[in-house]
């Protein structure tokens, strides 16, 4: 067990329907700790970046128009082996597909408004992390 970082994005399905403080007592519930976290409205330029790896995939364009559609809150959440903790507090990207208890499950609209984003690598997260926050913002 390893004490980890990984990023958390809570998205604009979630925060129109005011979950925010509803999925971040999941996360609370489930040992993690939200170490950083700001609200914003993602620019066309930062979510591309963001989701540069989908690039080639054919929802591309209607995800980063959907993930602009309103506010984001993007945490950094920490415990032991958050970055696996987490996507298994999320459950499966398709929320028809998800297990029972997860956000996505509860709480997602579709398998593009799926409330939630995480990290699902090591590397990821760090490439995520840095993206987002300054280390200075970061305060475990
Ligand atoms: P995330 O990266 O957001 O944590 P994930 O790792 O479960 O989700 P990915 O395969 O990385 O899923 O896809 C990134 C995001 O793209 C998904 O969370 C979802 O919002 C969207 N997405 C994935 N598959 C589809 C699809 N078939 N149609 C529309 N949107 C999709
Ligand atoms: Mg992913």
């Amino acid at each position: 067990m390893t004490k980890e970082l990984t990023l958390s994005i809570i998205k604009p399905d979630a925060t129109r329907r005011n979950l925010t403080g509803a999925i971040n007592a999941r996360f609370e519930q489930s040992g993690l700790r939200i170490v950083a976290q700001k609200r914003v409205l993602l620019t066309r330029a930062e979510i591309e970046g963001f989701y540069a790896a989908h690039a080639e995939r054919s929802f591309f364009d209607e995800l980063c128009t959907f993930m602009t559609s309103g506010p984001v809150v993007i945490q950094v959440l920490e415990g032991e082996d958050a970055i696996v903790k987490n996507r298994e507090i999320m459950g499966a990207t398709n929320p028809a597909n998800a297990n029972p208890g997860t956000i996505r499950k509860d709480f997602a609209e579709s398998i593009e408004a799926n409330s939630v984003h995480g990290s699902d690598s090591p590397e990821a997260a760090a490439v995520e992390i840095a993206y987002f926050f300054s280390k200075t913002e970061i305060v475990g």
